[in-house]
């Protein structure tokens, strides 16, 4: 198809549409000096119907997003202009997959934030934006890092983690990989991490609380060229993110310099015209309620200026001039969509997020010698288990459940099946196998969109089923799938090995067989804390109508505390040892734009090949202020086979060291000594430490 056609629907048919030669694309990219030129010539030839048109999607009135539900909104468009051959917004999400019938189903992004692998989700990225490319969308919604404050949050599944670095570096990457595609959009903007609640609740913090916790990695996503940024269905600080001139205007666009245009979340994230236009809200989704005619209104009355409705056209036209070279889907190939090559990437990408959290006497990798008959125990063994029913859902061709990979590697091993339900037969089953594989944990009905988990046990039946299966067979081996952190205590101490498969994606199950026999070196780290009991979490209430965030939570919170969480965050277990030596910093003192190299070695001293996530914590000896006892500030995933010593580089820059300064609302640098912590966790007990001091210029 001919490149300057665009088409307008997603999935259904295609409107070509020709564009004038203003606004044609070219071979390639278009620079950002023809950009703006012609972003100006176009706007100068809009009309203000045309101009609010792009302002808002296709559909009049809130019939669309009520009454055709999930699935359908998920393909909704904004108009294009046939006159000016400006393409509409394409808009498909979401963060495990395309939303559309027969995508790859890729494990979940918190099974991806384990990962800690900022390239191996470039190219998740890369190929989910393919995907959408090949379905005829121009848009994906799908870029999630709102923080995980407290874990009983329903969407923590398509989020990254809780640490304002990892989920920087995560969502930074995978939009870099949608990109070569299709435009990216970053969500939700900002501190959304309540669900029952998130349609009125006003969440409170401190300036400085939100621009160093949770803002950062949304500032990541930005300077990493994000087209656009969806806000928020809550309130932050009185002000609906979707109305919130302090989020959309000054920092966003005044202070990021955020060059692309912001969305409203669907349906309820706009409620008042006036508000949300003067706010630097540019484009109400997915329907058109309180823009269309009502904007048009409100700029006649004089109470939105037409300069807001050009700067808000300007945002979105540079966008999609930014993106027109990749408006067709010319050599875009269906049978890519869950191709064998997607397929092998959401296997490696489940593989590498799983997390080994317990593996007494080496039980796991299962021997082939010595288990000559494995009991598979647990009725999400048996079941398609890959995550949320809303608007995150991903229907994939197939799904290999954890029963099938196992029988798929068993390899002349006998599987015996048994569902859990009843724990006498599944002592049983248990009893007359070598060794017992329970796969235990949640499913879409405890957790998901519009719905909080509060329990964060294990139900009573699947902690009672581990228990009585410990029990009858010693080599018993826990498999929780989870979309986040669980409580283990009541049988941790029970069971001898756990791996955390999360919601895996529909490769899931060969993942988990890999690792469990042996085949894949299990590396996840978790990228949240994971509590003893609640009373180690945040203040959490998902019915309050106002809730305020303080600066801690996770392992800053365990640290601020002093209390030992189950299993810390950055934690994860693998079949070999690795060693940290050597740690050595280039200097001892900088100034306030100078920068420390970390080095340290690290061996695999165990018997197989693996890769270790090295993590790097700053603390703050001496602060005026109330900081952190560490926070994240770099990591690095290395490669080792057995015996072999590799040296890490990691650049710390005193800029990224500063704290927000509330009265002069500027970022300062202190000049005090920063200690450094090294290890395979955010641990005290793993670390090589040193410090550094930084000084005045
Ligand atoms: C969700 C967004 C999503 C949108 C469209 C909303 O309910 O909060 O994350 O992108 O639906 O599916």
């Amino acid at each position: 198809m001919d490149r300057r056609n665009f088409l307008k629907t997603v999935g259904t048919g295609a409107v070509a549409l020709t564009l004038p030669a203003a606004s044609r694309p070219s071979a390639g990219p278009l620079s950002s000096e023809q950009i703006e030129t012609r972003v100006k010539e176009l706007l100068s030839r809009m009309t203000l119907d045309e101009k609010i048109k792009q302002m808002s999607g296709e559909v009049l009135g809130n019939v669309v997003h009520m009454a055709v539900g999930y699935g359908k909104y998920n393909t909704v468009n904004t108009p294009a202009n046939r006159r000016l051959g400006i393409p509409g917004i394409r808009f498909i999400d979401g963060p495990r997959g395309v939303n559309l019938k027969g995508s790859t189903c890729f494990p979940v992004s918190m099974a991806r934030g384990a990962t800690w692998d900022p390239k191996l989700e470039a190219r998740v990225g890369e190929a989910m934006g393919y995907e959408a490319r090949a379905r005829g969308a121009n848009f994906y919604g799908g870029v999630c890092i709102n923080l995980v404050r407290h874990p009983s949050w329903g969407r923590s599944q398509e989020t990254f983690g809780e640490d304002p670095l990892l989920l920087g570096r995560m969502g930074s990457a995978m939009l870099t990989g949608l990109q070569h595609h299709v435009m990216a959009c970053t969500k939700h903007f900002a501190a959304n991490s309540i669900d029952r609640s998130r349609h009125f609740v006003n969440v409170t913090m401190a300036e400085r609380t939100l621009r160093e916790i949770y803002l950062p990695h949304f500032k990541m996503c930005v300077d990493a060229g994000t087209a656009a940024v969806m806000s928020a269905y809550n309130n932050l600080n009185g002000y609906l993110c979707g109305h919130n001139r302090h989020l959309l205007r000054e920092i966003l666009k005044d202070d990021w310099k955020f060059q692309g245009m912001v969305i409203s979340d669907f349906g309820l994230g706009v409620k008042d015209t006036v508000a949300a236009a003067t706010a630097g809200l540019d484009v109400e989704m997915p329907s058109t309620m309180h823009y269309g005619p009502k904007l048009k209104q409100a700029v006649r009355a004089g109470k939105v200026p037409e300069a807001a409705i050009d700067e808000a056209v300007t945002r979105i036209l540079r966008q999609k001039l930014r993106f027109s070279h990749l408006e067709d889907r010319a050599g875009y190939e269906r049978n890519m969509i869950a191709g064998t090559e997607h397929a092998a990437l959401a296997r490696e990408v489940a593989a590498k997020g799983m997390v080994l959290l317990k593996n007494q006497g080496s039980l796991l990798p299962l021997s082939r010698k010595e288990i000559k008959t494995l009991a598979v125990i647990g009725e999400l063994a048996d079941t398609a288990n890959i995550g949320d029913h809303g608007s995150s859902t991903v229907r994939p061709p197939y799904v290999i459940t954890p029963l099938a990979g196992i029988k798929a590697k068993a390899e002349g091993l006998q599987i015996i099946f048994d569902s859990g339900e009843n724990l006498a037969s599944a002592q049983k089953a248990a009893k007359e196998a070598d060794a017992a594989v329970v796969v235990v944990g949640c499913t879409d009905k405890n957790e998901g969109e519009g719905y909080d988990r509060l329990r964060l046990n294990l139900s009573e039946h699947h902690e009672q089923l581990l228990q009585a299966v410990a029990e009858a067979n010693p080599r018993c081996v826990a498999v929780v799938e989870a979309g986040g952190a669980v409580i283990m205590e009541n049988w941790k101490d029970r069971v001898p090995a756990i791996l955390l498969a999360w919601y895996p994606g529909m490769e899931g199950g060969t993942a988990l067989a890999q690792i469990l026999f042996g085949e894949v070196n299990p590396s996840g780290k978790l990228p949240l804390t994971f509590p003893r009991s609640p009373d180690q979490l945040p203040f959490f209430d998902n019915t309050a109508k106002e809730i305020e965030y303080g600066y801690y939570h996770g392992y800053r919170l365990a640290d601020q505390k002093g209390f030992e969480p189950a299993f810390p965050f950055g934690f994860g277990l693998s079949y070999t040892r690795y060693q940290y030596s050597n740690l050595r910093l280039d200097r001892k003192a900088i100034g306030k734009d100078g920068s420390v190299k970390v080095q340290v070695d690290v061996t695999n001293a165990g018997p197989v090949a693996g890769e270790e996530t090295v993590q790097l914590y700053v603390g703050y000896r001496g602060s005026q202020v109330d900081r952190p006892v560490k926070d994240l500030k770099a990591f690095s995933r290395v490669a080792l086979e057995p015996g072999q010593t590799q040296t890490l580089s990691l650049e710390l820059k005193a800029k990224d060291l500063a704290y927000y300064n509330e009265q002069t609302g500027s970022w300062q640098i202190e000049e005090i000594q920063y200690p450094v912590f090294v290890g395979p966790a955010s641990r005290a007990q793993d670390f090589l430490s040193d410090a550094f001091l930084v000084k005045g210029a």
